[in-house]
C-alpha cells in the first residue's frame, strides 16, 4: 500500500495564513503588515472607517428560468476613507494577480467610475 502524505493546509496560492497585530487572519504576510500599517495610520487620524476584507456586490443575485443565480462579489483587502485626499479608498495587496481578480477589479472600477471620491489602490 502506498503511503499518502498529506500536505499541511494552506490558503490559496500556497501563501501561509498570516496574523496581524490586531489578530485578523490575512492571506499573506504582506497583507498582514499592510493591515498593521493602516491601523497606525488610522490612529494618527490620516484615515478613518478602516475595514478588513470588505465585500462589494458586483452583480446582485437573480433568478433565471426559476433557478436562483448567486451574486458576484468581490472581497478586497481593505477599505477606508482618506481624510487627507478625501477619497473613499479600496485597497488590494494582491501579490499574484489571477484572471479572476483582474476581472473583478475591472467590474468594481466600472461600477464606481462616476464617483470622483473613489480610488482603487493596489499596494
Ligand atoms: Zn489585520
Amino acid at each position: 500500500m502506498p503511503v499518502i502524505l498529506m500536505a499541511p493546509k494552506r490558503s490559496k496560492y500556497f501563501s501561509r495564513v498570516a496574523t496581524c497585530y490586531q489578530g485578523h487572519k490575512h492571506d499573506s504576510i504582506k497583507e498582514a503588515r499592510r493591515c498593521d500599517e493602516l491601523n497606525l495610520i488610522e490612529k494618527a487620524g490620516d484615515i478613518k472607517w478602516l475595514k478588513q476584507q470588505p465585500i462589494f456586490t458586483l452583480q446582485p443575485k437573480f433568478r433565471y428560468r426559476g433557478k436562483g443565480i448567486r451574486a458576484i462579489t468581490y472581497r478586497a483587502d481593505f477599505s477606508y476613507y482618506d481624510t487627507q485626499s478625501k477619497m473613499f479608498t479600496v485597497e488590494d495587496t494582491k501579490g499574484y494577480k489571477t484572471e479572476k481578480y483582474q476581472m473583478k477589479k475591472k467590474l468594481l472600477i466600472f461600477k464606481m467610475r462616476d464617483r470622483s471620491d473613489f480610488l482603487f489602490l493596489e499596494t
